[in-house]
């Protein structure tokens, strides 16, 4: 066998064996949800993988394409408004989106067991747990430790020019988005080998928009 020829198969199984493990680049992944929410926005969803024929397909394994975290608001369904259907997305919500441990080792296990090239963190347009951050003052139960978390974001967002709300929305996604980007042992480092992206984003909810703030920072 010519050197060539050798030289050619190596690269073909090496190429067919990334390509294995990571289905898609985090790139092409923006591309499939810009596209996904385009449809969604101009009333013209394929309700892709949505049938019994993908319901059998993913049955025995799943390949999700992104990470999503987002809000657990009703109105913010990630499946719905980036026209994507059963196995496609890995989806943690809160209110608020925001992440403890448990939220993070859920990314560590779509990223490190499932392969997974994309985390996005998709903020929304009015968000009643920013909002309760916002106005302040004594939250009930539990929500205590939610409105307490999101608080660092209202604080740092005070010193912009703008909206109190909308800044304190931006500025509770990018601090979600540099928690992730900071996690040890498992994110960080593949952030470092560039094997993921994690990007920041914006749903309005009044034109069904999804805005992705900076492809390029993580
Ligand atoms: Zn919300």
């Amino acid at each position: 066998m010519k050197l060539s020829r050798i030289v050619f198969a190596v690269l073909v199984f090496f190429i067919s064996t990334s390509s294995c493990l990571f289905a898609q680049s985090p790139d092409e992944s923006i591309e499939k949800l810009k596209g996904g929410n385009e449809r969604y926005i101009t009333d013209k969803p394929t309700h892709q993988n949505q049938k019994s024929t993908r319901r059998t397909e993913v049955a025995k394994g799943q390949k999700p394409f992104a990470v999503i975290v987002t809000c657990s608001d009703s109105r913010v369904p990630p499946e719905i408004l980036f026209d994507q259907g059963i196995g496609d997305l890995f989806v943690i919500r809160t209110a608020g989106n925001i992440l403890d441990d448990i939220g993070l080792g859920s990314i560590e296990y779509a990223v490190e067991h499932l392969n997974v090239p994309l985390v996005v963190v998709l903020g929304h347009e009015r968000c009643g747990a920013v909002s309760a951050a916002v106005e302040g003052g004594e939250a009930p139960g539990h929500i205590k430790t939610l409105v307490s978390n999101i608080m660092r974001a209202v604080e740092k967002a005070r010193s912009k020019k703008g909206d109190l709300l909308e800044n304190s929305i931006k500025q509770n996604v990018d601090n979600v988005v540099e928690q992730i980007s900071k996690s040890k042992p498992i994110l960080e480092e593949f952030i470092h080998e560039k094997k993921i992206k994690v990007i920041g984003a914006r749903y309005d909810l009044d034109d069904g928009a999804v805005s992705f703030f900076n492809t390029d920072s993580h």
